[in-house]
């Protein structure tokens, strides 16, 4: 019921000016640089980067939050190039794999600053990171908890909450986290075994755009922090995920707005209490354009279509759940719906429908999609023969 209240509240506060939330400038790739490194060479797709506006990135992030530790989430872009910066920057690591793992231990990292927040682990994976040294695992289940523990019995478990998801582009709530009545059952029966349950963490959807989301969270974390306490447990951790946004097309609240909120619901918390957070999307988006080439336009059943030469399968895959990219051309024509389309012969291989786009687009035309250095080249499959995109990473001088 109180939740209830509070959304209430956000949703007359989640309509502000664009310039109420835009505290600071948004960083971006600079778009000339993009245009000139197409038309050098271009074989296939690729996503060209920049990492001096990774470290501004998360330089930024922990101005924001000073208590809070950023754990790249590895699965936004696992450029070996990219985690590189973040191991110079100081950041520790969120994984979800045995693969990420060893990326990340193939580059020095030490297994005590990797967390392994996947709540589904077979037990071989367990077995391999326990080996490897890793000591956080996150559970959002009675199984997990059990299964964690059975393979290794000292390790640091954190339990992963289902908080609201509200105005979150991607929202990522209907599939982990547990509810309060599953909490509660977790935090007994780990008491009970001798299990180290020693932290909360939670999501609150990638891509959100609700600061207050951050707030509810935050709280029922605390309330689970009582718990944990009451019945015996030592909670040490708390770990507030990722979901921070970066700018597309719709207004965001900026990193600074969020880190208030953050900072303010953080003093619940006693000062020894670890914090760490996984930021994915927000520490690499910004400094990468994903760029593709127009294949071929139809006209279907009188309306306009085009087909890059990469689709769902070759990176452009958010913008078929709710996300709109900020699409650029070297166009200048008036604005036309066009449905665009993948390569593949796949139905579902559609990137976006009836997108406002210049009239003049033609086969081979560059199309420019900014802020696309997450969850693009990820994705990207070779899929109905077509080939990955090349990733091209640089560092500008000023970031
Ligand atoms: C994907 C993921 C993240 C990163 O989310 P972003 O929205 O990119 O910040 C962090 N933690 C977990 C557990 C995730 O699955």
């Amino acid at each position: 019921m109180g939740d209830r209240s509070s959304f209430a509240k956000t949703k007359q506060a989640a309509v502000p000016q664009e310039a109420v939330f835009d505290t600071h400038a948004e960083v971006s790739l600079d778009f000339e640089l993009v245009r000139q490194a197409a038309r050098q060479k271009y074989t296939r797709p690729f996503l060209i980067l920049d990492t001096a506006i990774v470290r501004n990135k998360i330089r930024r992030f922990r101005a924001a939050m000073p208590r809070v530790r950023p754990h790249y989430a590895v699965k936004a872009n696992p450029d070996r190039r990219v985690l590189k910066v973040l191991v110079q920057e100081g950041a520790g690591f969120e994984i979800a794999s045995t693969a990420e793992l060893d990326l990340l231990l193939g580059l020095g990292v030490p297994a005590a600053e990797i967390f392994y927040s996947n709540p589904m682990k077979s037990r071989d994976s367990i077995a391999y990171a326990a080996a490897k040294g890793v000591e956080w695992y996150v559970v959002d289940s009675l199984e997990e908890s059990r299964r964690v523990f059975e393979i290794k019995p000292d390790a640091k478990q954190y339990l992963r909450i289902a908080t609201p998801n509200i105005g979150a582009d991607w929202p990522l709530s209907g599939k982990f986290g547990c509810g309060v009545g599953d909490a509660r059952e977790i935090v007994t029966a780990a008491a009970k075994t001798g299990i180290d349950l020693a932290g909360v963490t939670f999501h609150v959807g990638s891509q959100c755009r609700n600061p207050e989301n951050w707030r509810v969270a935050l709280e029922k974390a605390k309330a689970l922090f009582d718990l944990m306490a009451k019945v015996g447990l030592k909670p040490r951790l708390l770990n507030i995920g990722g979901g921070f946004p970066v700018r597309h097309v719709k207004p965001i609240p900026s990193i600074e707005t969020i880190g208030a909120v953050v900072n303010e619901g953080l003093k619940a918390f006693p000062e020894d209490v670890e914090v760490i957070a996984e930021p994915g999307r927000y520490l690499v988006s910004d400094a990468g354009y994903f760029v593709c080439r127009v294949l071929g336009t139809a006209t279907r059943a009188g309306k306009r279509w085009m087909h890059w030469d990469a689709g769902l399968f070759g990176g452009v895959i958010e913008s078929s759940e709710g996300l709109r990219y900020r699409v650029r051309t070297d166009r200048s024509g008036p604005d036309v719906a066009w449905t665009v389309g993948g390569p593949t012969c796949d139905s579902v291989d559609i990137v976006m429908r009836d997108e406002p786009l210049p009239s003049d687009l033609q086969e081979g035309d560059f199309i420019y999609i900014q802020n696309a250095g997450a969850y693009t080249t990820a994705y990207a499959s070779q899929f109905n023969g077509f080939p990955l995109p090349e990733v091209r990473v640089f560092e500008s001088k000023a970031g």
